[in-house]
């Protein structure tokens, strides 16, 4: 058995697909060769997993949100964070699993038409750009507040806050909601942490600036990935400043700046830190 091949990252809304696995149920649990949807990452889950549908000679099925799922040696399948194994466990096939609402018993070898919702998916591709584009902001906008030189910079070279301080990131339509700690061992680092929370409303509206100067510029924004199994590494790439700016990423983008319109942040105090709410209006 091998993993899922994964189409999304190519932008793909629709695949033909056989199946390899399906588990009887409420849901049905589908698992295919190939598949266009989007699964939430069961590691980093902060994109939904994509909806839509999947037919076949004779029958069709709604999918709701897709979750990653692995497949044991001996032909056992496991959902999300019931996942026993690292990604690449010998013997092991990590695959997007398709919930379909019913009870279907499909064949192994049935040929499965598969429809990504495209209007749902355009909306979280608008979220998860914005997020990455907010993120950059935000590490720009906190440059001052770092009282030492830090080794984990970002893309553009900066102090990376975005990744030592994120707690939880949840992409939704347009837009997402991030949740930073500043703890004790990013103190040690050299995070001004009392003056960055007395200072919320001014690094707002940095950030805000900031976004705005990169979505007037404009930028395309393309894909890469390591290879085509659901568990191979993927890249965003965006043209920013001049440069391809890269970050790993998972998720599903837009094609480019311009189609996000508008991107705005809001920062509010929360325990130990701040929550950033980003909103993309295209
Ligand atoms: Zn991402």
């Amino acid at each position: 058995m091998h993993h899922t091949r994964a189409s999304f990252v190519l932008g793909h809304h629709n695949e033909l697909a056989k199946v390899i696995h399906c588990q009887v149920g409420e849901p049905t649990l589908l698992v295919t060769d190939l598949s266009p949807f989007h699964p939430q990452s069961h590691l980093w889950p902060d994109q939904p997993g994509d909806m839509g549908r999947v037919c076949w000679e004779g029958g069709e099925a709604k999918v709701a949100p897709c979750r990653m799922g692995a497949i044991s040696p001996a032909g056992e399948l496991f959902v999300d964070l019931d996942i026993p194994v690292k990604r690449g466990e010998p013997g092991w096939a990590f695959v997007v699993v398709h919930p379909l609402s019913g009870r279907y018993d499909l064949a192994v070898g049935t040929e499965i038409s598969l429809q990504v919702d495209s209007e749902r998916r355009l909306a979280l591709s608008l979220g998860h750009s914005g997020c990455h584009l907010a993120a950059l902001a935000l590490n720009r906008t906190l440059v001052p507040y770092w009282r030492k030189e830090v080794s984990e910079r970002d893309t553009l070279d900066q102090p990376d806050f975005d990744r030592l301080a994120i707690q939880t990131s949840r992409v939704e339509p347009m837009g997402s909601q991030e949740q930073y700690r500043i703890g004790k061992s990013l103190r040690k680092k050299g995070v001004n942490g009392e003056a960055l929370l007395a200072a919320l409303e001014q690094i707002e509206s940095k950030v805000n600036d900031q976004l705005a100067k990169w979505l007037a510029a404009g930028g395309a924004i393309r894909r890469s990935r390591a290879g085509e199994a659901i568990i191979d590494s993927r890249y965003w790439h965006c043209a920013l400043e001049g440069q391809e700016v890269t970050i790993p990423c998972g998720g599903t983008h837009v094609t480019g700046l311009a189609e996000l319109g508008q991107v705005r942040v809001q920062l509010a105090p929360c325990e130990e830190g701040f929550t950033l709410i980003t909103r993309v209006t295209p």
